[in-house]
């Protein structure tokens, strides 16, 4: 059981070892393989059990895997900024940045641009840094509510959503947020997404939510 088994590219595989990854953690080692099979996933995991990994590197593999990832700046035929591929949704801007560092390491030496826009810090700085364009966005779900009132960003692009440590962002009141995120008419549907759900316990409104945002999902708990 290592990371050769996953058939990751060289890109990828060379940053697992940038990033002296040992072994897959249990997480790993079951994610991994159903979300490259394109599910939907719900997972019952703990921080510090490498979940991160266990969504992003399935993900950047499948981007690299549609097709050449264009520069951001030049994303199509109208010079148009790249609206995001891939939404990260996280609780708290400690966490949005541990993900967005984990992801700029998985895509290192890689066309793929990642961003993470969070409460609490200077608006214009992240609206500038969006201009330019990013297949990955992290981003807590206020913030970026906020930068999707202002014209800032489009969801249209989303071929991948995560939403991470689901019951803190529940804990801290942020099921309107998602809700208005998720539901948006330019995010596309359940089937035109693959939707992977992270949370450490799972009550009744995280069912529900699985219910709503998730189609026919795989149910993993470690
Ligand atoms: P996470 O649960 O995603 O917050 O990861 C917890 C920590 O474990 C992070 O510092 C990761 O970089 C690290 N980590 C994740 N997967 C592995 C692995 N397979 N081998 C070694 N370290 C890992």
């Amino acid at each position: 059981e290592s990371f050769e088994d996953c058939n990751f590219g060289e890109i990828i595989k060379n940053n697992i070892k940038l990033s002296n990854y040992g072994t897959p953690t249990p997480v790993q080692r079951y994610a991994i393989p159903t979300i490259l099979l394109r599910r939907d996933l719900m997972a019952c995991a703990q921080t510090g059990s490498g979940k991160t990994a266990a969504f992003l590197l399935p993900i950047l593999h499948m981007i690299f895997q549609e097709g050449p990832v264009r520069s951001p700046q030049t994303n199509n035929r109208n010079n148009r900024k790249q609206y995001p591929l891939c939404l990260i949704l996280a609780p708290t801007r400690e966490l949005a940045s541990q993900i967005y560092d984990e992801a700029r390491k998985f895509s290192y030496r890689s066309m793929v641009r990642s961003c993470v826009v969070y409460g609490g810090a200077d608006i214009g700085f992240q609206t500038r840094d969006l201009e330019k364009g990013a297949h990955l966005l992290v981003a807590t779900p206020g913030r970026l509510n906020d930068l999707i009132q202002r014209g800032r960003i489009g969801l249209e692009n989303i071929r991948y959503l995560v939403l991470d440590e689901a019951d803190r962002m529940l804990d801290m009141g942020f099921e309107p947020q998602i809700r208005e995120i998720v539901e948006r008419s330019d995010m596309p549907a359940t089937g035109q997404r693959i939707t992977l759900m992270f949370s450490a316990t799972f009550p009744k409104q995280i069912q529900e939510l699985a219910r709503d945002f998730l189609l026919d999902y795989v149910f993993l708990a470690i």
